[in-house]
């Protein structure tokens, strides 16, 4: 039997951290077994939809390489993918259900079962419907549905049993059916409610595995009743742990910093992001941390996914996409970087463009040691795409290094400024640049440090950046020429 797992969101949102994690084991899963991973929407809440969510899922999933086997871009065998196209479906298994006495009408109006609710609160009871309904006859039910009073159907939770499933990550899991609410299928408007559609389109597209959040769990008995219900295999459920900051706080569901596009506005690179998020409560049992996807596809085990609840924690993101800058190729991070300008600052990106491409991969080459992810490209970067700022003494100054007295200082950087106009020709590398100054700064019995920290600070005019070698080799020498009498002229003139 071919493994077929879905990713099933509702479009009330755009993608999140979580539900990311969610796509990436369904994804890892099927790819595993050689399976297919399908996105259906559930969008069957009407009063919840937030338009444009699903295309930002779809987009953010193709960004991050996750593209689903089929779905509403690819449609392939279990068309439509849209909940809401399928309602004539869903009709006909409520009716099987009513049927086969598994469910039954409820005419019950909202303000009797809000006043229900209410009563039960007010004892700290558990609220759920009183079944006043189900006990109505078949002339009473008739008459009802004669006068046109509105309805819903309930799904009839059998009395004084066990409701028993196992769980890949929770292992067995039992429930006394007197516990389980007696749950509205359909809807008044004609809609199906999420247990109706989720199950009946499990089935119809041959789900073999239903991996989602634990959040999940509570209603897993009502799906595991209609199964038997309907004499269908239930698919085998994996509810995976929530996702908590590190403060331990359950991440919380609207605000920005939860949605994956920010990840990505933010420069964080897909291969970062899915190897950090893969191990967020998976322990692939090695003492590596690195995974491609392909090792991540090979290695993935929904044995080793933990109970509990797995932290976010983007100081560990920052790490693993610093790590990934830092091994990555300079002509495969180069295009990386290119398309995340284009997509989300187009300014920088123009700049970039008019600049020549070797001068950008040099600038990259050292900020890729530098930056924890592409957002921070700009500011870092400054004076290699425009002047420096104005030269001023107190930033030369550096206590710690002994540099206070500024005629030295002056001294220092003519120094520097010799060696560069005796070159005659651009430096070939940062060691090129490096042995020319090394032995000129020996013979002139002065120190590294001495002549490099203000070089730096000439050539930059930030406090940070990156060292006076490499500046040089990336500015070249009549840039950084230029910058250094342009020092010397306003400081000491
Ligand atoms: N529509 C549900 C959600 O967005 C899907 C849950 C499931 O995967 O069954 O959470």
């Amino acid at each position: 039997m071919t493994v077929i797992t879905r990713f099933a969101p509702s479009p009330t949102w755009y993608l999140h951290i979580w539900s990311l994690r969610t796509v990436l084991y369904n994804y890892l899963y099927a790819k595993k077994h050689n399976g297919k991973f399908m996105l259906r929407v559930e969008d069957t809440d009407r009063t919840r939809l937030v338009e444009g969510s699903i295309e930002n899922m779809i987009h953010v999933l193709a960004s991050v390489w996750l593209i689903p086997d089929e779905g509403p871009n690819n449609p392939w065998e279990k068309w439509p993918y849209y909940q809401s196209e399928r309602l004539e479906i869903y009709r006909k298994y409520i009716d099987e259900l009513i049927e086969k006495d598994k469910a039954y009408y409820c005419f019950c109006s909202s303000e009797r079962l809000d006043n229900l609710r209410t009563e039960q609160k007010e004892l700290w009871l558990a609220t759920k419907y009183d079944k006043l309904c189900r006990y109505l006859s078949d002339d009473e039910i008739q008459a009802k549905l004669e006068s046109w009073i509105p309805y819903t159907v309930r799904l009839k939770v059998p009395e004084a049993r066990k409701v028993i499933f196992y769980d890949t990550v929770k292992w067995k899991i039992e429930v006394d059916s007197k516990d389980i609410d007696e749950q509205v299928l359909l809807k008044s408007d004609g809609f199906p409610t999420y247990h109706l559609a989720n199950v009946v389109d499990d089935h119809l597209m041959w789900i073999t595995d239903v991996i989602r959040w634990d959040e999940w769990t509570p209603s897993t008995p009502k799906h595991v009743l209609m199964y038997e219900a309907f004499w269908w295999e239930a698919p085998v459920f994996s509810h995976i742990p929530l996702l908590l900051w590190s403060d331990k706080k359950k991440l919380s569901k609207r605000t920005w910093d939860v949605a994956v596009e920010q990840y990505l506005e933010k420069g964080y690179l897909t291969e970062a992001l899915i190897n950090y998020i893969a191990l967020l409560g998976w322990n692939p049992k090695t003492t590596d941390e690195f995974f491609t996807i392909n090792e991540l596809i090979e290695k993935f085990n929904l044995k080793q996914v933990h109970k509990s609840g797995a932290i976010f924690d983007v100081e560990r993101l920052d790490f693993f996409n610093s790590n990934y800058l830092k091994k990555s190729d300079i002509s495969d991070i180069y295009n990386k970087l290119l398309t995340y300008l284009k997509r989300y600052n187009s300014d920088f990106y123009d700049l970039l463009q008019s600049f020549p491409e070797e001068y950008n991969k040099k600038i990259l080459s050292e900020l890729k040691w530098r930056i924890k992810k592409f957002d921070e490209l700009q500011n870092l970067t400054t004076f290699f795409y425009g002047d420096a700022k104005n030269p001023s003494s107190d930033l030369l100054m550096n206590e710690k290094m002994k540099i206070t007295d500024l005629d030295i200082v002056k001294k220092w950087l003519e120094l520097t400024l010799n060696v560069l106009q005796s070159q005659s020709s651009d430096f070939e590398s940062v060691d090129d640049v490096k042995n020319v100054f090394v032995e000129k700064i020996k013979e002139a019995e002065m120190k590294n440090g001495q002549v490099l920290w203000p070089t730096r600070v000439a050539l930059s005019w930030e406090e940070f950046s990156p060292g006076a070698l490499e500046m040089m080799y990336i500015l070249g020498l009549d840039t950084s020429i230029k910058r250094l009498e342009n020092t010397l002229k306003t400081l000491w003139q």
